[in-house]
């Protein structure tokens, strides 16, 4: 990778901060002093020294946000913020993207990465990665509901959804339920209730992939995923 693009994710600034930096002859690489920002290095094989001082490259960042409501599921808009607009200016360095989609009203779990990897493993149909979302919904939800869930649901494109785990927390006018979806299709959960007559109000993701939101998160925050968490998701 280049030199510039390099010393700008490892936090020295931005690229043309870096470009000053490198002007100054104190960045090295294998000991060689480097100027030209366009010159292209190794990380894994090639040492490089700013002012005598290793840079310890990393080349992954991942992240879990709580997901406010509001912000769209994608890297950039030109007219809605995204998640990825409300990250630290250091961790956008990475170039990280949302894994999967939630709806600009869904809250909750949202994993954002850069490791392309991981990210395909994740959202992967054959995998059938588990999402358990909570849900508040217009109507009353019923054991009919519930089996019709596990049998699988007839979507309005004629689709029909795996089987989910609907687990129904409270039943009356108003419900609220726990679902386990194993796959991604859009708008999913919505117009799996729509199916049976019913309306989402309001949206949260729990878990994803055995990975459980940190309650400790407020919608609109966010940190990096700890190692267990990680060994967890790989
Ligand atoms: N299902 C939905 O309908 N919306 C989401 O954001 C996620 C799952």
């Amino acid at each position: 990778m280049r030199i510039d693009k390099l010393l700008a994710n490892m936090g020295y600034g931005t690229r043309k901060e870096v470009k000053k930096i490198l002007k100054t002859g104190i960045v090295r690489v294998d000991a060689t002093p480097i100027k030209d920002p366009k010159t292209h290095v190794n990380p894994e094989t090639q040492e490089v020294t700013v002012h005598g001082e290793v840079v310890e490259y990393r080349q992954y960042i991942y992240l879990v946000m709580n997901k406010p409501q509001g912000l769209i599921s994608a890297t950039e808009d030109a007219e809605e913020m995204t998640v990825v607009d409300i990250l630290e200016p250091d961790d956008q360095l990475f170039e990280p993207f949302p894994v999967g989609r939630l709806d600009k009203d869904t809250e909750g779990l949202l994993i954002i990465t850069n490791d392309g990897k991981l990210t395909h493993q994740l959202l992967s149909p054959k995998k059938g990665i588990g999402k358990r979302y909570f849900a508040v919904i217009e109507g009353e939800v019923t054991e009919e509901d519930r089996k019709t869930f596990e049998q699988g649901v007839t979507l309005d494109d004629g689709y029909v959804t795996k089987p989910a785990t609907l687990d129904i927390l409270s039943s009356g006018s108003t419900s609220e339920i726990e679902v386990v979806i194993t796959e991604g299709k859009y708008h999913q959960v919505k117009r799996m209730f729509e199916s049976v007559g019913k309306k989402v109000t309001f949206l949260k993701r729990l878990s994803m992939a055995g990975l459980e939101l940190d309650e400790d998160l407020e919608p609109g925050e966010y940190r990096e995923m700890n190692d267990e968490e990680l060994s967890f998701l790989r």
